[in-house]
């Protein structure tokens, strides 16, 4: 059976500068809360997914930001919907992160928790011992700090491989999330998801929703990002967004002015 994972950082109590990736306006995630709602999907935690018995959505967050707990759960509680959020858990009760008790007052209002390793590196540059430890310690930090099984992880950065994969599993993870843009299969251990940002238009969540997402561009802009880079595929996607403003705002000023029908 096929599902969505959609993968939010952040949240923000208000707009943010477009550099700012990540965070997300709450009003944006009470939009796209209310369109799940609305399509009446089963949406479920990892250690759920096993039994769907048709196409589900799980929500999950990044990194433990405190504003998750702070602005997302009461939206997530009110609507009924539950949600993962993924811990780094070298980073926890540091500045900005939930603390362990935010962490099992998350667990307490349904939702769950998995690992995204214990200090956010990328385990493709360590050495096998280290991401042993990364992968199996922060399972096993996790559990201690929520006093339950944490049978998901997440990978930082997408950063994954075969190898990554096999310790995982050897941990005793039953299911790995990484950033690769695309559905899951309930039935695989490791699994795409759908990265949403403050720039993600609601119509593309919809299509998500629908099982008729275009992951193909995001994903030839994943794998450029691979290849070229965080900071040179920030510059280029900051120009490709202010050309394609440029192209709208002159088709607007040529609509307002009748030189184009349409
Ligand atoms: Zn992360």
């Amino acid at each position: 059976m096929r599902f969505a994972c959609l993968m939010y950082h952040f949240l923000t109590e208000s707009r943010l500068p477009e550099r700012q990736l990540y965070g997300v306006p709450v009003e944006v995630l009470r939009r796209h809360l209310d369109l799940i709602v609305g399509r009446a999907l089963p949406v479920l935690l990892p250690a759920e997914l096993q039994t769907a018995d048709s196409f589900s959505l799980v929500i999950s967050f990044d990194d433990a930001d405190k504003s998750v707990i702070a602005l997302g759960a009461e939206e997530l509680n009110k609507r009924g919907l539950r949600a993962v959020m993924f811990v780094p858990t070298a980073q926890v009760g540091s500045r900005g992160t939930a603390s362990p008790s935010d962490l099992r007052r998350w667990c307490a209002m349904g939702h769950a928790v998995g690992s995204h390793t214990r200090t956010h590196r990328d385990l493709r540059r360590l050495t096998p011992r280290e991401v042993r430890r990364e992968i199996r310690d922060s399972k096993a930090e996790l559990e201690e700090m929520v006093g339950r099984a944490v049978g998901s992880l997440a990978i930082p950065y997408g950063a994954c491989d075969r190898r990554i994969v096999a310790q995982a599993l050897l941990a005793g993870y039953s299911r790995v999330f990484t950033s690769w843009p695309g559905y899951g299969a309930t039935g695989a251990a490791v699994s795409g998801r759908f990265s949403i940002l403050g720039s993600t238009r609601a119509s593309a969540v919809e299509r998500i929703l629908d099982r008729r997402a275009l992951y193909m561009p995001q994903r030839f802009l994943y794998g450029l990002k691979r290849a070229i880079g965080s900071r040179a595929y920030e510059a280029f996607r900051r120009r490709l967004v202010s050309v394609h403003k440029c192209i709208a705002a002159r088709a607007a000023r040529e609509r307002s002015e009748g030189l184009t029908i349409g």
